[in-house]
């Protein structure tokens, strides 16, 4: 995608579980080659936005329009095939296999009941395939050096770089993430800031739900906040962050 052209838009994005709207009526838009930022209180809908973004959960009313398609009730994996691609809040991995193993099969692993399954349907073509696009991407984010460590021996903050590595093998142009920063050292977040950096320079957008505010205000070009399921403001992080409201509603509790 061009960059500064519009890669997603959600429209009037709305999810209602029974009589919660957890989600009312919530417009963003994601340029190509930018990080933006969702943040918010808990309950406010954050999670449930990035579901309904990325196909996991169908919307009450809306349309999420990615490269000029609306995608709002496909499944996630179609959407996935578009270029959309997601972390979740929790490492998915089996500690047993190695990094490399781990990226390589991500998909089979969530979508089938075991990894000798997976193996045993796979041909050695598409095997071979998959490992080399895992060694890439796992090479390009900087963790070339650590493919062949058990996947359980690593610190919390390389499994996550692991997880963004998955995510980046199915070569999306908009890459969603939830929490990447939740419970990672200094050090480690401040490493996931530079791959996330780099992906930007690269040219790929990001969506970012994250609570850690520091983390997000030096890192993305736009955020939208939430509360109560509604779109407080959107805007730059300094906008954001002079905001009367938001810093009524958030900055200050
Ligand atoms: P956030 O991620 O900002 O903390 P969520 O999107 O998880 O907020 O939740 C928004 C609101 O929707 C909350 O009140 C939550 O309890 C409710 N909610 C989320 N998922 C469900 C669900 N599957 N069923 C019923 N209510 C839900
Ligand atoms: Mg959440």
């Amino acid at each position: 995608p061009e960059p500064g052209s519009v890669l997603l838009e959600a429209k009037a994005v709305r999810k209602q579980f029974g009589g919660l709207v957890a989600v009312n009526d919530v417009g963003f838009t994601i340029r190509a080659g930018d990080i933006m930022g969702l943040i918010g209180p808990n309950g406010a809908g954050k999670s449930t936005t990035f579901n309904l973004v990325s196909g996991v959960l169908p919307l009450t009313s809306g349309e999420v329009v990615f490269r000029g398609q609306n995608v709002a009730g496909l499944p996630s994996r179609a959407i996935a095939r578009l270029g959309m691609s997601r972390t979740f809040q929790h490492v998915k991995m089996i500690p047993e296999m190695t990094v490399l193993e781990n990226v390589a099969l991500g998909g089979y692993l969530r979508t089938s009941s075991g990894v000798a399954r997976a193996m045993l349907r796979l041909d050695r073509d598409e095997e071979r395939r998959l490992f080399a696009e895992a060694e890439k991407q796992l090479a390009r984010i900087g963790m070339a050096g650590q493919m062949h460590e058990l996947a359980g021996n690593l610190a919390l903050g390389p499994q996550r770089l692991m997880e963004i590595a998955r995510a980046l093998c199915t070569d999306p142009s908009l890459l969603l993430l939830d929490e990447p920063a939740a419970g990672l050292r200094l050090k480690e977040k401040q490493a996931l800031a530079d791959v996330l950096r780099q992906l930007k320079r690269e040219g790929l957008s990001i969506l970012l739900v994250e609570h850690d505010m520091d983390f997000v205000m030096g890192l993305v070009d736009h955020i939208v906040v939430m509360e109560f399921g509604t779109k407080l403001i959107a805007g730059t992080p300094a906008e954001v962050q002079a905001s009367p409201v938001v810093r009524a509603a958030y900055l200050g509790t």
